[in-house]
């Protein structure tokens, strides 16, 4: 079975505009969202569809690999 990415988003608050774009466009349910109403930033995503970093008006995304630990929170991955 091939080796799953899991990212943690990242969110640069001082450039975040909270127009909800991310949450809008991500396949996933409620529930993997920010108490700002983005994306969670603290659950790995499964999915890694990376819509959210691409439709964000500022470019206010980023992502690095989940750690060990954290990947044991992973929410939903598409097979
Ligand atoms: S990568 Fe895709 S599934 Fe994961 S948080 Fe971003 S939009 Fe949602
Ligand atoms: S799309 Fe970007 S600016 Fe809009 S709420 Fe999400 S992180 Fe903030």
């Amino acid at each position: 079975m091939p080796a799953i990415a899991n990212y943690m988003f990242v969110i640069d608050w001082s450039a975040c505009i909270k127009c909800g774009a991310c949450v809008a466009v991500c396949p996933l349910e409620a529930g993997f969202t920010s108490a700002f109403d983005t994306i969670s930033i603290e659950k790995p995503c499964g999915v890694t569809c990376m819509a959210c970093e691409r439709v964000c008006p500022v470019s206010a995304i980023s992502n690095r690999p989940a750690t060990p630990e954290e990947r044991l929170k992973t929410v939903a991955q598409l097979v």
